[in-house]
């Protein structure tokens, strides 16, 4: 490969001279204006988003990738997904990818190369060809209800997923599991200005013929939609109408028979049409506010699709009954709280929807037991976010980047370890920063800000945000990664600029500053027993089988884990799985806000270098020796600056490389003579190998 070419940057950031974040974004800077987009740390691929299709994907280019290692070509994400399959199949050590970055960086796209690229190397037949195709047109169902149009990306994911591929001993694909993690289901009631609701909906209303509108009770323009933002309901480049009947058509090969289809789209038409049941004051005769429903037509309309009495949804939606040991107590709910409750829904029964739809495919993906196999697993998750107003999403997504940079740093250092110790060569100790002690005060399971929020949604009395957030406040008073309003910082100072319902962590990628507000109720996540009773009762099998606790025979008064523990406990599971196997990082970065070709914005790249932690990763990867390369390669590079090597030689590759190396006197501590590799310290010192080898050629 080219290492040093000057005019297209460094093609592994580990070359960089002098490494410093300005240099570093300025070498990412370079290589982009070129149509560059791919630059390596090491084994770690960074990409930076084209915003336009390079020709750069075809069949030729997974070729090429297929046959060379992966040093010998340019960076590219296909020479990853290749070292990582190659190592799967040949060597039997399970393979995950890990994708991360920040909305419209890229990783979508990129986890989609790397299915595609396996798909395209790995076994033959037809058996084969019906197994990739279904693990492939999972994820048109999977954008379909779970993507959007935000700000930032027209196609945004707004959930994080993880899929395993499962392979044979041979290398050909079984099947799969797929997990989701944290839907954005405030989405389905309200999106900000310039937003859309989840693809389907526009899907759905586009693409239906008129009878199955008909038959669904929709009308099909997307303005008399409560629940879709007014004029966002087209975007530029996205043909609504074909992508529904790729939607069908990929549920069809995954195996969704016409029926469970059609009742799929039903529960989307009841969440739209929940969205119109507008809510009114009413008061009862002791003149006590109560709500009620303005036009009956609409849950009549619900009642008729999902089989449900509509007198009951609107008694579920307008009262709620509280139950104590001795008596049922049926209170009338104002308008505000009917609101709540009617959106509450709403939210609910899409989330689950969503997480039944996951459920579907895999039951379809999944590989029989028994079998030993092979896995290779991708995780496509948001990374880390800091927002004008962080609540509780951005904290817990926050605390999932923060394990995974816990996951990177040990693992990479792990491996250098590994490697030195396979080669022989003594291990150099490197200083990094260790979080640790971030990753503690989250989630330790009795002293973490999560329990403590359990411990507060559980506890009985009073309970509120700032009860909460007070606690805190008096347990993390002296942490180093905690601050607020009333406990000091470092410099031993309070921070009175912060809100008074704040708290602040020091996470590895910079201070964020959290709102409480709504902490209690997002971790609670409880949907009114009325609601889910409601549901229950319902003729339809899909939606009356989501809402299962709704069953009076069910109902135990235990309480489900709160949405904090949910998370806490999958997380724990993601991590346990990427310490077993061999990782693979892709980092993705968006150059410019606009969703813009050509364009690289110095200050958003940094910003985004430094959440991802890139100089220190360089730093941790190149703590020992910079640069590594096999002795026959490297032999064949440099041998023509030696006149014993050059033009033939005939003896090993080793001593062919101490025959070049002695002859240009290179200080011994630049090098390491490994077992089957030859370490070189600073990258100075292939400049000079490189410099010297331009001045023969
Ligand atoms: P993320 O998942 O990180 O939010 P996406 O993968 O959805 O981001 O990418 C956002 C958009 O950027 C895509 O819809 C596509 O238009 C463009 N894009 C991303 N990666 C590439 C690529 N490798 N080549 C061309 N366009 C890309
Ligand atoms: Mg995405």
């Amino acid at each position: 490969m080219t290492l040093l070419e000057g005019s297209v940057g460094v093609e592994d950031l580990v070359l960089l001279e002098p490494l410093e974040q300005e240099s570093l974004i300025r070498n990412l800077q370079l290589r982009y204006e070129k149509k560059e987009i791919y630059t390596y740390i090491g084994s770690v691929l960074v990409s930076v988003n084209p915003y336009q299709p390079l020709p750069i994907y075809d069949l030729e280019f997974v070729t090429k990738y297929r046959d060379y290692t992966f040093y010998e070509l340019k960076p590219h994400i296909y020479a990853l997904a290749s070292m990582a399959y190659q190592s799967l199949r040949d060597q039997d050590r399970d393979q995950c990818i890990v994708i991360t970055g920040e909305s419209g960086a890229g990783k979508t796209e990129a986890s989609k190369l790397v299915m595609s690229y396996v798909a395209a190397v790995c076994g033959k037949g037809e058996q084969v060809n019906s197994v990739k195709e279904q693990l492939l047109q999972s994820n048109p169902v999977l954008e379909a209800f779970g993507n959007a149009k935000t700000i930032r990306n027209n196609n945004s994911s707004r959930f994080g997923k993880y899929m395993d591929i499962e392979f044979d001993f041979k290398g050909s694909p079984l099947g799969g599991v797929i997990t989701n993690y944290l839907l954005e289901k405030s989405r389905v009631v309200k999106q900000l200005e310039g937003e859309r609701n989840f693809h389907i909906f526009y899907q759905l209303l586009a693409g239906a013929d008129a009878e199955l509108l008909k038959a669904l009770k929709l009308e099909r323009d997307p303005g008399g939609y409560a629940y879709l933002n007014p004029d966002t309901s087209r975007v530029d480049g996205m043909d609504d109408d074909a992508n529904f009947k790729v939607l069908q058509s990929a549920m069809t090969v995954i195996g969704f028979s016409e029926e469970e289809i059609r009742q799929v789209l039903e529960v989307a038409a009841l969440v739209l049409k929940l969205g119109n049941v507008e809510l009114v004051n009413e008061f009862q005769a002791n003149g006590v506010p109560a709500s009620g429903i303005r036009d009956g037509r609409g849950v009549q309309e619900i009642g008729v699709l999902v089989g449900l009495n509509s007198v009951e949804l609107e008694r579920a939606l307008c009262s709620r009954t509280m139950e104590t040991a001795r008596e049922k107590v049926v209170t009338a709910l104002n308008v505000t709280q009917a609101q709540y409750a009617r959106d509450a829904l709403a939210k609910n029964i899409y989330s689950r929807l969503f997480n039944w739809l996951v459920d579907r495919i895999n039951e379809s993906i999944k590989v029989g037991t028994g079998e030993k196999r092979k896995v290779m697993g991708v995780l496509d998750i948001y990374g880390f976010e800091i927002l004008e107003d962080n609540s509780f999403e951005q904290f817990v997504i926050n605390y999932c980047n923060e394990k995974l940079q816990q996951v990177f740093i040990e693992m990479t250092l792990k491996e250098e370890q590994e490697e030195y110790k396979r080669e022989g060569i003594p291990w150099v100790k490197v200083d990094y920063f260790d979080n640790g002690t971030i990753c503690n005060l989250i989630e330790h399971n009795r002293q973490g800000i999560l329990a403590m929020l359990d411990e507060e949604c559980l506890r009985p009395g009073v309970v509120s945000d700032s009860t909460f957030l007070a606690k805190l406040n008096q347990l993390f008073s002296k942490h180093t990664h905690y601050e607020s309003r009333v406990t000091q910082n470092a410099q031993r100072q309070y921070d009175h600029s912060m809100g008074l319902s704040c708290f602040r962590i020091c996470h590895y990628a910079g201070k964020v500053t959290y709102n409480v507000n709504s902490f209690i109720d997002k971790n609670n996540d409880l949907l009114f027993r009325d609601l889910s009773q409601a549901m229950w009762k319902a003729r339809h099998p899909l939606l009356r089988s989501l809402f299962p606790e709704g069953d009076p025979k069910q109902a135990s008064l235990k309480r489900p884990p709160t949405a904090g523990s949910q998370f806490k406990s999958s997380v724990t599971t993601l991590m346990k799985n990427l310490y077993s196997k061999n990782p693979n990082y892709i980092r993705c970065i968006k150059p410019n806000e606009h969703q813009q070709r050509g364009h690289f914005s110095f200050e958003l790249v940094s910003v985004q270098a430094r959440y991802l932690g890139l100089l220190e990763n360089v730093r941790v990867r190149r703590a020992g020796y910079a640069y590594r390369q096999a002795y026959g390669s490297f032999l064949e590079r440099y041998r023509l600056l030696s006149r014993s090597t050059w033009p033939r030689w005939s003896g090993g590759d080793q001593e062919g490389v101490e025959k070049v190396l002695g002859e240009l006197s290179m200080s011994s501590e630049e090098l390491a003579f490994g077992k089957t590799k030859i370490f070189v310290k600073s990258p100075r010192t292939l400049f000079y190998l490189e410099e010297q080898r331009r001045l023969r050629l």
